[in-house]
């Protein structure tokens, strides 16, 4: 993987039997010192994370613990974790991700695409395929090649065309650290995607911090110029999660959660399939349960009079 850096100091990185050590490229032309760091590598997937700063630390990452991690589950476990998922539908990021493959194939031939937070696959990101793309997460899952956390990304600055965040920056500490960082690590005029709920309960358990109104997820990302910006999950979906989610706190047991979470899910599921249309509405985007952002880095920064100007929602 070229562009690799150091998440402590940001110092080259060189391969020493199973780990990458930071030694500031002190064997290049111009290289420094380093800050010394050794990271594992396990079956390829290298664990770039910062020990002085990440909530997420490499033991749990190598044992399995860490946040984001979903053990393999047989057919009768996955069923009924169907069976008791909140209704759930995404309604653009198929179109979207594919306006993302065509504006990135605008900057490169193959362009690089960085996902942080996508070790399990996401909505939609097929359309990415044939671009080169690079899967990272806080944890091991099936699509996941490096392992790091959004706030100190392991990347030199300028590595990526494009860079994707789906249902991810609620789950960060610091959501505008991390977006700087995407803003970093993206050449000169490269995109970002991001999907960030609004009307959600609390999902991952500890690790969910933050939920943004279409507004303050466009500040957040007030460096880049708007290409598009919308509903990504609709009210439906908000309503049938609350539904859920209400009859839910009524449980006294893990038996009793799970009967009256099957509950919601019968009552609801039909819900979120009104959302294409209601995604569309004013009203739709003042109760959406996500909202989605495609940009492009810029150097300069969006106004706060500006941003107010660009509310799309009833009023
Ligand atoms: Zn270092």
């Amino acid at each position: 993987m070229d562009g690799l850096r150091c998440p402590a100091c940001g110092g080259a990185l060189t391969t020493d039997r199973e780990a990458l050590v930071c030694d500031g490229g002190a064997g290049t032309e111009g290289g420094g010192a380093g800050c010394g760091a050794r990271y594992p590598v396990v079956d390829g997937v290298p664990v770039l994370l910062d020990a002085a700063t990440s909530v997420h630390t490499v033991a749990d990452v190598l044992a399995g613990r860490s946040a984001g991690f979903v053990p393999t589950r047989g057919p009768a476990r996955r069923l009924l974790s169907r069976l008791t998922a909140p209704p759930s539908r995404n309604v653009a990021a198929v179109a979207n991700y594919a306006r993302l493959a065509t504006e990135a194939r605008g900057l490169a031939p193959r362009p690089r695409v960085l996902v942080i937070g996508g070790g399990l696959g996401g909505d939609g990101i097929e359309a990415l395929a044939g671009l080169d793309v690079l899967v990272t997460d806080v944890c091991f899952g099936p699509t996941t090649r490096l392992v790091c956390d959004a706030h100190r990304l392991p990347f030199a600055d300028g590595t990526f065309h494009a860079v994707v965040a789906q249902a991810v920056l609620e789950h960060v500490l610091d959501p505008a650290a991390c977006v700087a960082e995407l803003h970093r690590v993206l050449v000169p005029g490269g995109l970002v995607y991001a999907e960030t709920p609004f009307m959600q309960q609390v999902h991952g358990g500890a690790h969910d911090f933050t939920r943004y109104t279409a507004l303050g997820h466009r500040r957040l990302f007030r460096r880049f110029d708007e290409l598009a910006a919308g509903v990504c999950c609709g009210p439906g979906m908000a309503l049938a999660w609350s539904v859920q989610y209400f009859l839910a706190a009524f449980a006294v047991g893990p038996t009793s959660k799970r009967l009256l979470r099957a509950q919601g899910t019968a009552l609801t599921f039909a819900l979120p399939w009104l959302d294409p249309w209601l995604a569309t509405r004013p009203g739709g985007a003042d109760a959406a349960s996500g909202v989605w952002f495609l940009g492009r880095r810029s150097e300069a920064t969006l106004s706060d009079r500006a941003l107010i100007e660009g509310y799309r929602g009833a009023g």
